[in-house]
């Protein structure tokens, strides 16, 4: 991989992060029973209110696979979507009806997938109805749904808001319909645009979009003009993601045998990365994360963050959803049979879950605050104990020497440098966590 420059910190920027330890313990293929899974996530104690709780709902369907998809996603038809969201409904109530949800307050939910505009109206309206029974909302509760601009119309953006729905994330990736073809997305760009519309139509007021940069064959020009098009229809937020096909997708297979060239160069997607950030800061967008741009005010600025950062937790509902009580850190079983099998016999559809040690909170804690603003020293000390110098010595100086942190008036932020390279700094905190 070419550098962008002889100093650049790290190889490249699309690698995932390192993720934690990958050996999920206590292997569960057919779920865990309410009991077993209360001892381990702690769901017969009280959760403070005042600690919000996130919940993500995994809708693992979509109409097509696209051609880079990173996600496992299925084809299913709508009698199969249907019992899935029973199931869904049925897990809901389970966790619902535990002392934890009884007393926790959600602050955000989050339907993402897959494709969950994919669910009819009643279907989205139903699990949100099932929600509120069981969990009790906190006020401005924001609630998303990822939606396919292929998979929306006035009626059915109409019913989402009246069912509690405020803003949605379209999964818009390129406005260029050659590059569209490329991707193998289910939509036209008229159709996106069209989507914002309607969206705005049916009332919401707070409307973000996934782009992707550096697709195969894509130029410059090609960028910015996606981007003046997606500025011209003005939602409020836009998260813009450098292209990194999955292994095993189609687009991995067609680079391998030569039918289409791979992404561009590290230092094309640097260049792509600049040259957005600049068209949209002068358009009045702030970056508050690395990904992430907004208009919206500090306090109604979201985004996909919240499910990462959510210090209550994040109680993670469906095939395959990644969750975190309690320091519990669990993955849900990942085929849907499984996953319906498990709920049919009364039981948690757990599949997979461990404990993280200190060093793991203290990182996840690090690497979830730094990502959207600043760690406050002092408030970290108060927390855990030890300053975060103390806690990650070596990972710290590490990325303050490569200037992608900076120290200023008591609290450690990302620099621009640090953006750019944040896979990286991550990694940096994820592969030496603290003894503590
Ligand atoms: S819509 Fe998203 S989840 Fe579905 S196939 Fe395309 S990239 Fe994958």
């Amino acid at each position: 991989m070419e550098h962008p420059r002889a100093d650049a910190p790290y190889p490249d920027r699309r690698s995932p992060a390192r993720a934690f330890r990958q050996d999920f313990r206590n292997v569960t293929p057919s779920g865990m029973t309410l009991a077993e899974a209360a001892s381990v996530m702690g769901l017969a104690r009280k959760h403070p209110a005042s600690d919000p709780v996130a919940v993500y709902l995994h809708i693992p369907f979509c109409r097509s696979i696209c051609a880079f998809c990173i996600f496992r996603s299925v084809i299913a038809p709508a009698p199969r979507i249907a019992q899935y969201v029973q199931a869904l409904r049925k897990e809901i109530a389970l966790y619902g009806g535990t002392e934890y949800a009884a007393s926790s307050s959600v602050g955000s939910v989050y339907l993402g997938g897959g494709t969950p505009s994919l669910l009819t109206a009643e279907s989205l309206a139903g699990l949100l109805t099932t929600l509120r029974a069981f969990l009790r909302f906190a006020d401005g509760a924001e609630v998303t749904v990822e939606a396919s601009p292929s998979s929306v119309d006035a009626a059915k953006l109409t019913a989402w808001r009246a069912a509690g729905a405020n803003r949605l994330s379209f999964g818009v990736q390129t406005l260029s319909d050659r590059l569209g073809g490329v991707l193998g997305l289910p939509q036209r760009s008229g159709e996106a645009l069209d989507a914002l519309r309607l969206a705005r139509g049916a009332g919401f007021d707070n409307v973000d979009i996934d782009l992707l940069y550096n697709i195969p064959t894509q130029s410059m020009e090609e960028w910015r003009d996606t981007l003046d098009r997606a500025l011209e229809a003005g939602p409020e937020q836009m998260s813009l993601y450098p292209l990194n096909p999955a292994p095993h997708s189609l687009m991995a297979r067609m680079i391998e045998m030569g039918q289409l060239p791979p992404p561009g160069p590290v230092t094309l997607e640097v260049d792509m990365y600049w040259a957005a950030k600049s068209l949209l800061e002068s358009a009045g967008y702030v970056q508050y994360a690395p990904t992430n741009f907004t208009r919206l005010p500090p306090e109604r600025r979201h985004g996909v963050l919240s499910r990462h950062c959510a210090e209550g937790g994040l109680l993670a509902l469906g095939a395959c959803a990644h969750g975190r009580l309690n320091n519990y850190r669990y993955r849900n079983l990942k085929d849907v049979g499984d996953y319906l099998h498990a709920l049919a016999a009364g039981r948690l559809p757990v599949g997979s879950g461990q404990s993280l040690s200190r060093g793991e909170s203290l990182s996840a804690h690090f690497t979830a605050a730094i990502r959207v603003g600043v760690v406050d020293i002092r408030q970290f000390r108060e927390r855990f104990g030890l300053a975060p110098a103390e806690a990650f010595p070596d990972s710290l100086d590490r990325c303050i020497q490569k200037g992608l942190i900076r120290l200023a008036e008591g609290g450690l932020s990302l620099t621009e440098e640090g953006r750019l390279w944040w896979k990286g700094v991550q990694s940096e905190f994820r592969s030496d966590p603290p003894a503590g």
